[in-house]
C-alpha cells in the first residue's frame, strides 16, 4: 500500500495577528470590558520609564479598530470573511509600543477585571517577526543565537549540563 503523502499548501500560514480578526474573542471582549481605570499602565515598567507603551491604550485601540470594522460591516459593503479596508491594528498601535513590552505580566496582574493586555501585544509582535519577517534590526543577533546556540546570548554552552551536576 503506498504511503500517504501529506498535502503541502503553497500558502504560508499567518502567525500572530495584525488585526482584530486574528485575535481571540476573549481579547475583543477584554477590549470592550476595559473600564479605562489605568491600573495596568500605572504598573507597566515600560510606561513608567517613559516608553510609548500603554497597556490601557492597547485595549482602547483594539476597541476603536473593532468599532471601525463593525461600522463598515453594518454598511453592508463588506463581508466578514473577506473583510479588507486597507488598514490593520498597526494603524492604531505603533511598532514602537509593541517593541517596548518586557512581557513582565504586571498589567495582567494589576487589572481588576481580569483583562490580559499582554496577549494581543504578543500576537502583534509574533505577526511582525514571523509573518512579516520584520522587527528591530538589533534583535537579529538574539534570534541568530537562539537558532544556532539555543540561548539568547551568543555562548556556545551545553545548556543541559547543569542537570548532570544536580
Ligand atoms: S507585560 Fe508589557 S504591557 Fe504589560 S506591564 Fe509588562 S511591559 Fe507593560
Ligand atoms: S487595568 Fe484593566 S480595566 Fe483598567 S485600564 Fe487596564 S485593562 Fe482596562
Amino acid at each position: 500500500m503506498p504511503a500517504e503523502v501529506a498535502e503541502v499548501s503553497d500558502e504560508l500560514p499567518d502567525f500572530g495577528a495584525n488585526d482584530v480578526m486574528g485575535l481571540k474573542w476573549k481579547n475583543i471582549l477584554d477590549a470592550y470590558s476595559c473600564t479605562e481605570c489605568g491600573r495596568c499602565t500605572a504598573q507597566c515598567p515600560a510606561n513608567i520609564t517613559g516608553k510609548a507603551l500603554s497597556p490601557r491604550g492597547i485595549m482602547m485601540s483594539i476597541r476603536d479598530r473593532a468599532n471601525e470594522i463593525g461600522e463598515n460591516l453594518d454598511k453592508g459593503t463588506q463581508d466578514r470573511e473577506t473583510y479588507k479596508d486597507g488598514k490593520s491594528l498597526f494603524d492604531y498601535i505603533s511598532r514602537e509600543e509593541i517593541h517596548a513590552c518586557t512581557t513582565c505580566n504586571a498589567c495582567v496582574e494589576a487589572c481588576p477585571v481580569l483583562i490580559n493586555p499582554l496577549q494581543p501585544i504578543l500576537k502583534l509582535r509574533r505577526y511582525e517577526i514571523l509573518t512579516e519577517s520584520a522587527g528591530p534590526s538589533d534583535w537579529l543577533p538574539m534570534f541568530n543565537s537562539i537558532e544556532n546556540q539555543g540561548a539568547a546570548w551568543a555562548m556556545n554552552i551545553d545548556r543541559e549540563q547543569w542537570m548532570k551536576e544536580v
